[in-house]
């Protein structure tokens, strides 16, 4: 039974809530350097939504352990990942943006939540199947719970919404069901169900022409890439695999390289590869050519500001350590709130 006092908070921590701008929540993996795929799919969106929403971004090095073989360079992923988040313009004075372990309520929320939901549940999730199948060797614990993990990090923080593209739906239809499970089970509310954040993520596909752009399979080119670097990686990138000669018209609808042209390229440039190209008027190295210098000039102001960040990684640490701060301060009301409401004996 409540007394007066706790009611009456609990009805003040209510009315600051209504109060407060919506939250949207998005966590990624310290994947170190960023690539374009990453930039483009998530980064930018990241940065956008910051205006509009009070905006909760997490480096998810819990999330790591369940896969990586070794933590060595764990630390230095998770630096060069923020340089990049914060050099593209995710701002750490307007999101929140931490690294997940520096805020732990999020362990003890997600041994609560593991009550409310069922291994078998776990275990039929096609994520756990593909994750056994990646992994045979390392079929850890956290694989498992993993997704009460990740419903641990958005609950924590009474997400109302979450950025996902289509395909990451189920996750989160997932964290919703959790939430309906603890609040019906523990007869409370203060857990309330995140809303998805529907965004057009484009599948970037990388240099190998076939697969989405990925560090692991060194197909990727880096936002923070030197531009001799960026060059050598636009040059070794696979175009309409059926122009063999310069002499053969190719097809810029199923190549790769034109595709980044009608991200990084200006549409007059465009509209010109698109008809020389068909007519075999222009050859793939110049093509490329003119790709990596586009992209070169898109990137440069942002490999400016990191390179000026990096001259100072304290400050880069000293504003993850702040965002923590904020971020516990948010995971510490809910916790209270959480363990109210399951009936655990206070401290
Ligand atoms: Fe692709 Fe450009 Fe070569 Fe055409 S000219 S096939 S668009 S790289």
């Amino acid at each position: 039974m409540e007394s007066k006092e706790e009611l009456v908070r609990k009805e003040e921590n209510r009315f600051m809530e209504t109060q407060r701008p919506a939250r949207v929540y998005s966590a990624a993996r310290p994947t170190g350097r960023q690539h374009i795929g990453n930039y483009l799919g998530a980064i930018q969106n990241y940065v956008a939504l910051q205006n509009d929403f009070q905006s909760i971004y997490a480096i998810a090095d819990v999330h790591a352990l369940t896969t990586i073989e070794t933590t060595q360079g764990l630390k230095e992923n998770c630096l060069e990942m923020a340089l990049d988040w914060f050099a593209a313009g995710i701002d750490p004075e307007k999101s929140i943006v931490f690294i997940q372990s520096h805020v732990p309520q999020v362990m003890e929320l997600h041994t609560y939540l593991s009550m409310v939901v069922a291994v078998g549940k776990l275990t039929d999730l096609p994520t756990f199947k593909e994750k056994v199948r990646m992994h045979p060797q390392n079929v850890n614990y956290g694989l498992l719970g993993y997704p009460v993990l990740m419903s641990a990090d958005i609950l924590l923080f009474k997400t109302d919404f979450v950025p996902v593209g289509i395909d990451q739906a189920p996750h989160l239809e997932f964290a919703r069901e959790i939430v309906r499970s603890f609040n019906y089970r523990y007869r409370t509310d203060v857990l309330i169900e995140p809303q998805m954040k529907a965004t057009a993520t484009p599948k970037i596909i990388g240099t190998d022409g076939v697969n989405k752009m990925s560090k692991s399979l060194d197909n990727d080119i880096e936002i923070a890439a030197d531009e001799k670097t960026t060059e050598k990686r636009v040059r070794s990138m696979v175009t309409d695999t059926n122009r063999v000669r310069r002499s053969d018209p190719g097809n810029p609808d199923i190549c790769n390289v034109f595709a980044f042209h009608k991200i990084f390229s200006p549409p007059e440039l465009c509209a010109e590869i698109d008809r020389e190209c068909r007519v075999a008027g222009i050859g793939c190295v110049d093509c490329k050519k003119k790709l990596a210098a586009d992209l070169n000039a898109s990137l440069a102001p942002l490999r400016e500001r990191r390179a000026e960040l990096a001259k100072n990684p304290d400050r880069v640490w000293e504003s993850l350590r702040a965002g923590a701060k904020r971020a516990g301060a948010i995971a510490d009301a809910t916790i209270a709130e959480v363990r109210n409401a399951i009936g655990i004996v206070k401290p």
